[in-house]
């Protein structure tokens, strides 16, 4: 191989390594591992909501039932007034009778309330073992994804290494001058700065090489661009 076959050769490896790179980023399975993500992220957030909801619903519970115990306590106290015979007046007793009634509309009140706080007590305690069963599947699933998403990145990126390796031994026998003409032109042809001559048609924009070019090209390999699009020419092999 001539030095300026290897730069082709290079042109071919670099381009091979850029579309290893976009499919590395471009993977399917990435998009199906990041959405599998979000959606456990989602499952373990349903799991701590639905814990703490149950315990401020515990709480709530005990604090209800606290009040509760304090209105039954004074709910007593007055019946022994009342009913003790300990000879109140008849305004005394109007007044009794108004906090008896009072405390037992708020008695009425809480025990409501905490009826509905046992039945959410209830729903919850229901929904949290479903909450964790769905979160550990969907976790179970990413572990899967992550791994066989590893595989196939792993792969690609070894096949990207051999590339690198061969980037590397092909820079080493190429001229500096010739690598920097090579790397200051490729953003401008797409990564294909270099075309080969295959009979006598530049690869690069399909025109026929004069006879002109032809023979500069065997006197200044290295040196000779295609008269029409401006590429660097290597003869085929
Ligand atoms: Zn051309």
């Amino acid at each position: 191989m001539t030095e300026l076959q290897k730069l082709y050769r290079l042109q071919q490896v670099d381009l091979q390594a850029e579309q290893l790179q976009k499919e590395l980023k471009t993977l399917p399975v990435i998009a199906a591992f990041q959405q599998l993500q979000n959606e456990t992220a989602a499952a373990k957030k349903t799991v701590t909501e639905t814990e703490n909801r149950l315990k401020d619903c515990e709480k709530l519970i005990k604090h209800l039932e606290f009040d509760l115990q304090q209105i039954e306590a004074e709910q007593k106290d007055i019946q022994a007034e009342l009913y003790g015979g300990s000879g109140h007046k008849a305004k005394e007793l109007a007044s009794l009778e108004k906090k008896a009634g009072k405390l037992g509309r708020e008695k009425a009140e809480l025990e409501e309330k905490l009826l509905s706080a046992m039945e959410t007590k209830e729903a919850l305690e229901q929904a949290l073992p479903e909450a964790w069963e769905k979160y550990k599947k969907l976790h179970a699933e990413l572990l899967a994804l992550h791994k066989s998403g590893n595989e196939k990145i792993h792969e690609l990126k070894s096949r990207l290494a051999g590339l690198q390796a061969e980037r590397e031994a092909l820079t080493a026998q190429i001229s500096e001058n010739l690598l920097a003409e090579y790397k200051k032109r490729r953003a401008q042809y797409q990564g294909k700065p270099l075309a080969r001559i295959e009979n006598d048609i530049c690869s690069g924009c399909r025109v026929v090489i004069s006879f002109t070019v032809k023979r500069s090209l065997q006197q200044f390999p290295g040196n000779t661009y295609c008269e029409n699009c401006g590429r660097l020419l290597v003869p085929s092999e």
